[in-house]
């Protein structure tokens, strides 16, 4: 590829391969997505039909709502404090956020109570939260990073965030296990290989269940500091709600993927012009979040805990007074959210809780009787 077919931020990533040589894969990863003048996050926005991929609450204001309702109980077992800080990681359009206050507005302590705080790294999105958010009326204010919130009581979600934060990788080889890089290949091309000497001591912190890896095998991980950071908030009076997709078990394989145009892409095809991913391990965050005192609810497949926080009745009543093409619609986003295997988000993403200890047991996470 000539030089001028590149993207800016491709021929930015070789020239800090050639100066400082092979680069790990969540650096490759951070650059892509949140690079602060090419990154894919901080250039664009991503989300819905005319974009790269669409997320649950951009299916159905179903799925924002019934997270209103859960965030108002859950104020409720707090003890109702006066303010209550409502954080969002990552919001996107703002639409869940948007959905579920309006359903959370008959609740009108909660909703008196609330001041919010977002966690945003696009401009460009910024600007669409606050279109979106500012008929509640609300305090709302934006940040770099979770770290900058101040302390108190307070309600953190994530929808499809933690998926986006960077992973590392490493591969296994005869010698031990190498961390995993990008550098240049055959044809001049950004290819993935395998950095030069193996990590003494990788093996022994591994989970115990992927320590008898073959050879090729790929681990990914992500720094504990989110975990951990939930956890120190949570655990004083207050809790997270983590849906992404992911496994529930710690494991082996490579799950780095780029998506654009809805469709898979190769993830150094274009680097900042598609969404790279990383599926969440949940063993590992809750692990991590429960290290420092939290308590951790599920993780639930998805699926789970729209039905106990009663999406099926919601629905129902949504159609009850819908044209018979918008109640048509309403099922199919139903089926969407809740259906398992490839076909929906049911199975393959799930709802992880961490919250105080005193808080048991936490809504949707308790199958109704
Ligand atoms: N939660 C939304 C959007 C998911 S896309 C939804 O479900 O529709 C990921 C979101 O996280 C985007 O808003 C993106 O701009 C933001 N984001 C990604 N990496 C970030 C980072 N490191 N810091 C802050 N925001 C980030």
């Amino acid at each position: 590829m000539a030089d001028d077919e590149r993207s800016p931020l491709e021929s930015e990533i070789r020239r800090l391969i050639a100066a400082a040589g092979q680069m790990p894969v969540a650096e490759y990863m951070r650059l892509c997505l949140t690079d602060p003048q090419y990154g894919y996050y901080v250039t664009r926005d991503p989300l819905g039909a005319g974009g790269d991929f669409i997320t649950a609450p951009e299916v159905s204001q179903m799925f924002g709502e019934l997270i209103g309702v859960w965030m108002a109980a859950v104020w409720r077992q707090m003890g109702a404090p006066a303010n209550v800080r409502i954080v969002e990681l990552g919001p996107g359009r703002g639409t869940m956020m948007a959905d579920a206050l309006r359903a959370a507005r008959v609740v009108k302590d909660f909703h008196d109570a609330v001041v919010l705080h977002l966690i945003e790294v696009s401009p460009r999105l910024q600007e669409l939260q606050r279109q979106r958010l500012q008929a509640f009326g609300l305090q709302i204010a934006w940040h770099a990073a979770l770290a900058d919130v101040p302390g108190g009581p307070s309600i953190i979600l994530a929808n499809e965030f933690i998926d986006t934060l960077p992973v590392h990788q490493a591969v296994k080889r005869n010698d031990g296990w190498h961390q995993r890089v990008v550098g240049i290949g055959v044809g001049d091309k950004l290819t993935f290989g395998v950095g030069r000497d193996p990590w003494r001591q990788f093996e022994a912190t591994l989970p115990p269940a992927v320590r008898q890896a073959p050879e090729d095998a790929i681990f990914e991980w992500r720094p504990d500091s989110i975990g951990l950071e939930l956890g120190q908030r949570a655990r004083t009076g207050g809790a997270a709600l983590i849906i992404d997709y992911g496994h529930s078990k710690s494991g082996l394989g490579d799950t780095l993927q780029a998506v654009a145009d809805h469709a898979f892409a190769d993830p150094l095809a274009a680097p900042g012009q598609a969404d790279l991913t990383a599926h969440v391990d949940f063993e590992a965050l809750a692990l991590s979040a429960e290290s420092i005192g939290a308590r951790c609810h599920g993780p639930l497949p998805l699926r789970d805990l729209l039905f106990n926080l009663g999406i099926n009745e919601r629905a129902a009543r949504l159609k009850a007074r819908a044209t018979s093409e918008a109640a048509a619609e309403i099922e199919l986003a139903l089926a969407r959210l809740t259906a398992p295997g490839k076909r929906g988000m049911g199975e393959l993403f799930k709802a992880l809780a961490i919250a105080d200890r005193k808080l048991d047991p936490l809504p949707g996470f308790v199958a109704l009787a």
